[in-house]
């Protein structure tokens, strides 16, 4: 079982004899509760609005028997949670880890709901999991386990009710598995059953790096709100996957120093700069950062987790959750930090770096590029006509500029830190869908 609390100071002397899994066990939907009253007081909101849009609609459990390349069957555990569907489907994506659990997946669900009213796109919030170690299988068994999981949740999923996306170890081959899978069932072509699909079978243009460039976006208008230079900015990124790599490429573009990078094998770090290009290329190769060292001028850094306190202008977390926690929040040096990772602070990081006037652009406005240019592919898919990436861009980036404008605005008016800001957005959004809507029967 999770335990429900940031660890006491008894539980951290322990941890600190344990080893560094202690964070793991931080329940991310208890830490996004924290984050939703927060707003939710500030807002007034009485019992019965919290009641109605603050818990997951719908959680759902199933097992998946697949059979491995072996001959032999192994089962395992899918996951899908509709949070909350006032104003639209549920949009969220489908992550593969071996950590994925009910708790996990209830907060990123909790948080789509929050980033999609963020915003503006007509869309609820929804996630799913798969409880599996994507290393060990082959990429039949990937493809079978992937089909699988598409095929147990295949009620509750639908261009109407519920859109996966890719997440963390899935991508757009497993998106188009996922499609396959619903249109043999229809018999029909569905493409909008699923976003993040690759191009030739009705993805979007930009949508591979659409949750860096949100962020990029994202930045820029903080940096200018704090006086800051962009050019020559220096970088920190933990994660070195779809969001990782292109935030590091994206921000490179922009003029920024990438200092160092990580994955699960290790964190690199440069005294000139990351060649984020020859990173990307390493892990095209070897499928990991691991060895990455060799390359001249790049050290590993004993520990991984000191990535995120190096004296960096921008660090970016685009990992996992509870990565920056009461422990650890203390040694950040980055006076910005751009949340591409879904809940990478814990709420005692965030008082911690709140004192000390850390700017933080929240997870669900700093990561939303990749759900609004989902929702433009779903719009794409509908019509069955497709947009040029410059279209796509020009549309990305007045949403999140717009975005950015109105959650800052709050920010200031309410004088409360960005995520404060952006909850009180998007709460009063949903909060509004909901009455309108009213309760059926
Ligand atoms: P991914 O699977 O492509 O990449 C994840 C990366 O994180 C990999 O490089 C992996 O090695 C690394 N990683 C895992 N554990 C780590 C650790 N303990 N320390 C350092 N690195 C570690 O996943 P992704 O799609 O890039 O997602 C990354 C984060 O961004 C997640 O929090 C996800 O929810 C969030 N996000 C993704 C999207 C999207 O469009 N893919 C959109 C919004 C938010």
């Amino acid at each position: 079982m999770l335990d429900k609390k940031e660890p006491s100071k008894k539980q951290k002397r322990k941890r600190g004899r344990l080893g560094k899994h202690f964070t793991d066990k931080v329940s991310a939907f208890d830490n996004a509760m924290t984050q939703f009253d927060r707003a939710a007081n500030i807002l007034k909101l009485t019992k019965s609005q919290v009641a109605v849009i603050k818990e997951p609609r719908r959680v759902t459990e199933v097992k998946l028997p697949v059979r491995m390349d072996d001959g032999s069957i192994e089962v395992f555990t899918g996951l899908r949670v509709q949070h909350n569907i006032a104003r639209g489907p549920a949009k969220g994506g489908v992550r593969f880890h071996p950590d994925v659990s009910v708790d996990e997946v209830k907060a990123l669900a909790f948080w789509m709901t929050y980033k999609c009213a963020v915003v503006g796109i007509p869309m609820g919030g929804g996630k799913g999991g798969v409880v599996v170690d994507t290393r060990k299988l082959s990429l039949g068994e990937l493809e079978r386990v992937a089909r699988r999981y598409f095929a147990e949740m295949i009620d509750l999923f639908g261009p109407d009710s519920d859109i996966p996306a890719p997440d963390v170890n899935t991508n757009p081959q497993i998106m188009a598995w996922f499609m396959d899978t619903y249109s043999m069932h229809e018999r029909r072509h569905v493409p909008a059953v699923v976003t993040g699909k690759p191009l030739e079978i009705g993805g979007s243009a930009g949508r591979v790096s659409a949750t860096a460039q949100g962020m990029v976006y994202c930045v820029r208008k903080a940096f200018e709100h704090l006086s800051i230079s962009l050019a020559g900015a220096t970088v920190a990124v933990q994660g070195f996957g779809n969001v990782g790599s292109y935030a590091a490429k994206l921000l490179r573009q922009s003029g920024c120093i990438i200092k160092a990078i990580s994955d699960i094998d290790g964190a690199f770090v440069s005294d000139n700069w990351i060649d984020v290009d020859l990173a990307t290329k390493h892990v095209e190769t070897h499928g990991t950062l691991k060895g990455f060292d060799e390359t001249a001028g790049v050290e590993k850094l004993d520990d991984p987790m000191k990535l995120l306190e190096l004296p960096v202008d921008l660090l970016i977390p685009a990992a996992l959750e509870n990565q920056i926690t009461g422990e650890n929040a203390h040694n950040v040096k980055a006076p910005v930090i751009a949340e591409c990772a879904n809940g990478p602070l814990t709420p005692e990081a965030d008082e911690i770096c709140e004192k000390k006037r850390v700017f933080i652009i929240p997870d669900i406005l700093c990561n939303a590029g990749g759900v609004t240019v989902s929702y433009l592919e779903w719009v794409q898919n509908r019509m069955g006509y497709y947009w040029t990436e410059e279209r796509i861009l020009d549309d990305l980036k007045r949403m999140m500029e717009d975005s950015f404008a109105k959650v800052l605005q709050t920010a200031l008016a309410y004088e409360v830190p960005m995520r404060t800001a952006a909850f009180i957005v998007s709460i009063e959004r949903v909060t509004e869908a909901a009455e309108l809507r009213g309760l059926y029967a």
